[in-house]
């Protein structure tokens, strides 16, 4: 190709598509300079992330806040006054500009940390000033640190009502020079440049209608300008909505085409293994739940599709029996399963349940985690490539490359949150048709985080602990309580019962705290001398072996006390332990804590969960412990987790771009997230290839935003 041409070529795909592509910099006032800090501080290099830059607030500028009447509860203050000094205090790094505002009612002090040689140069000590900014007390006297200011303009205070946008802006900005107020004007002249067509309409006609929705151009342009609050609140809104409905169909149509297109191993029928396990070594009769849950999932792996199922249950619910028996079903189709768990004191308490039911059935299974020495392991590695082993369980090490598999048709993967993406696709690549796939999670996920996070898999719930279990009572006591709670801990022990010592550990690196753990194990080994007590105790330094150890002692009752971090956290199984005390329980997240008391209760015995915290709670904390006494159920404890911590807190939705909403919350706009699931839905029904005419717009939509589209948790 001649160079002339390609030159055009190349001038022809980087021209903006589109006149929302256009740079910041076609924007009067906005120079390379500036461009420059908006991109880096704001990242908004083009219109379109200008017009995405939403005010966080708006004030309405005809209103002005009287100083006399500013107080604590005030987030922001908007006032007007005369500048009647201006001054630079303190030396270095403490160096500050502080002036002072005066109305007729009474002063406020303005400061400035940074940036303050070139804004002392633009205010004038008698001047008049327009100030607006978040409202802070200093000694008694309100203060705004770093705030708006412009010259006061009387003709701004009479004229129409007007609600001006007030955006997010960085301190540097300001320093520079670009405040919130600049974003407003550049934002108003962006409103000159585009038209209606330049932000067409992505939702159907019938759904605005039907939702009473604002259209898209006029939904932006409110809610930079409003008319009105009534106009902004509506503005947002339709924003909500549509990010919601977007992410909706994006996460849906990958679903559906799972449905529609994935090839899967047909597991069609249940067959000797089950029946006989089922008949004659079940030790328990199933609860409704777990049955319901079995026939959801036999339809998925029956239906020649891949099974993607996320199962979610309560602790204790039993999940490990939904396991196992599909686990034989796939045996019976003559499919090889993976059982994988988070660590390896879990995959092996998994290993030996297993184990013991199976002991009189013609299954071959194997445990395999880090651990397992060569020679073992070479013989493991060759029954399951040959076919030989029914089932592996074991950490993540069963799925590593070196495992060769004859015909792997199953893996299921416990407490999921430990399990990240690359491994879930490592999977994949275990078989020509890949393994169906069941993810059982460690702790329950507040619907709204499973559609938004979890909505491209399918999705069962067991919401029924199995009968005869009493339920755990939670108590709270601070550390004066201690006495009291060692001599109960006897009590207990006295009667035959084991119990746990949690303390936290939250990185085990941490050496503060592993000292804390030290000296809690000398005092309990003082107030319970050996041998008419013994100790066991676990943590992450520990190798295999003796974590193993001590954890055997514990399961099997040579020891009464099980001293240890939260490495005990998941999936633990000792019935006869009544008693979790956890210390130093306010460190520790309401879902975890949630998880730690699931250990005990798993007997017929009526348990206790003893929450010990210091003499002083922060809010937050006291808060937490207020729920953990409160309920034991799972679902509800994940809903007030969710409120209090946020979506980005939650284990395993961290990596989760489906969070990234602009405008919606999961927490604040649960039924409009429901109303956009339903909306989807009915509409994926009717139109599943979103070919129908009225639905074009969506399409049209989705092509313009294809980088977005997100990636499957699985697929
Ligand atoms: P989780 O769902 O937390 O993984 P587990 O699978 O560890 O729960 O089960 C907890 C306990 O309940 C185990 O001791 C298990 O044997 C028992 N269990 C499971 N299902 C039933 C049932 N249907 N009836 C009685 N006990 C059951
Ligand atoms: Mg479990």
């Amino acid at each position: 190709m001649c160079k002339l041409l390609a030159a055009l070529y190349i001038c022809i795909i980087n021209a903006p598509s589109t006149i929302l592509q256009t740079p910041i910099e076609y924007i009067t006032g906005i120079s390379t300079q500036r461009g420059d800090m908006l991109r880096k501080d704001l990242n908004i290099h083009t219109f379109n992330d200008l017009l995405n830059h939403f005010p966080f607030r708006h004030i309405d500028k005809t209103q002005v806040d009287i100083i006399a009447s500013l107080t604590m509860h005030d987030e922001y203050a908007y006032v007007a006054g005369k500048l009647l000094s201006l001054e630079m205090l303190g030396e270095n790094r403490a160096k500050r500009l502080v002036a002072k505002l005066k109305d007729n009612t009474g002063t406020i002090d303005l400061v400035w940390f940074q940036g303050i040689n070139f804004i002392e140069k633009m205010l004038h000590v008698g001047h008049q000033y327009l100030v607006f900014g978040k409202l802070g007390f200093f000694n008694g006297s309100p203060q705004i640190a770093h705030p708006e200011i412009e010259n006061f303009a009387p003709q701004k205070m009479d004229g129409k009502p007007s609600l001006e946008p007030i955006y997010p802006c960085t301190e540097k900005l300001k320093a520079r020079g670009i405040n919130g107020s600049n974003i407003a004007k550049f934002t108003a002249e962006l409103f000159l440049k585009i038209t209606e067509k330049d932000l067409p309409e992505n939702l159907p006609e019938a759904i605005i209608s039907d939702y009473k929705l604002l259209r898209r151009y006029d939904a932006y342009k409110q809610i930079h300008f409003p008319f009105s609050e009534k106009h902004y609140q509506y503005a947002l809104r339709r924003l909500k909505f549509e990010e919601l409905f977007f992410a909706q169909i994006r996460m849906q149509l990958v679903k559906l085409e799972r449905h529609r297109f994935s090839k899967g191993n047909v597991f069609d029928k249940v067959g000797n293994r089950f029946n006989d396990f089922y008949n004659n070594y079940l030790p328990f009769t199933l609860t409704n739940a777990q049955k319901r849950v079995l026939k959801e999932i036999r339809k998925d792996i029956g239906s020649g599709r891949q099974m993607s199922r996320l199962l979610q249950g309560d602790v204790g619910s039993g999940k490990t029996m939904v396991a196992l028996l599909c686990m034989l079903i796939a045996a019976d189709n003559g499919f090889q399963s993976v059982l994988m768990a988070p660590t390896e004191i879990l995959a092996t308490q998994h290993f030996i349940g297993i184990s013991e039911m199976l002991k009189d059935m013609p299954i071959k299974l194997h445990l395999l985690t880090g651990s397992v020495k060569t020679k073992a392991r070479r013989e493991i590695l060759k029954d399951a490539e040959d076919g030989t082993a029914h089932f592996l369980i074991g950490t993540h090490a069963v799925i590593e490359t070196k495992v060769n598999f004859k015909n792997l048709g199953l893996a299921i993967i416990d407490e999921q949150h430990k399990f990240g993406v690359a491994q879930r696709a490592q999977l994949r690549d275990k078989n020509t048709i890949p393994p169906h796939v069941l993810v059982m999670t460690a702790t329950p996920i507040p619907r709204t985080l499973a559609l938004t996070a979890y909505g491209d898999l399918d999705y069962s719930v067991m919401d029924e602990l199995p009968p005869g279990r009493k339920p755990i009572e939670t108590i709270h006591r601070n550390e004066s309580a201690r006495p009291q709670v060692m001599d109960f801990i006897k009590t207990e022990i006295t009667q035959g019962r084991q119990v746990y010592i949690v303390y936290p550990l939250i990185e085990e690196s941490s050496t503060l705290d592993f000292e804390n753990l030290m000296k809690g194990y000398e005092e309990i080994k003082s107030f319970f001398p050996e041998p008419k007590y013994w100790i066991s105790m676990v943590h992450g330094k520990q190798t295999p072996e003796i974590k193993e150890t001590n954890m055997q002692r514990f399961v099997s009752g040579n020891t009464q006390i099980m001293v240890s971090t939260t490495v005990i956290e998941v999936g633990v199984n000792v019935p006869n332990a009544s008693v979790m005390v956890i210390e130093s329980a306010e460190r520790f997240g309401l879902s975890q804590l949630h998880q730690l008391r699931g250990r005990v209760g798993r007997g017929a015995d009526k348990s206790y969960c003893i929450l010990l915290t210091g003499n002083k709670l922060s809010n937050d904390g006291r808060e937490r412990m207020k729920i953990m006494v409160a309920t034991n159920d799972g679902f509800a404890i994940a809903e007030k987790d969710l409120e209090l911590r946020g979506p980005g807190e939650i284990e395993g939705t961290k990596q989760s771009g489906a969070l990234n909403f602009k405008l919606a919350s999961i927490v604040n706009d649960k039924a409009m997230l429901e109303v956009a699931r339903d909306v989807v839905e009915k509409l994926l029904e009717q139109d599943p290839n979103i070919e129908l005419k009225e639905n074009e717009v969506i399409k049209k939509y989705l092509v313009s935003q294809k980088g977005k589209t997100s990636w499957s948790k699985i697929a």
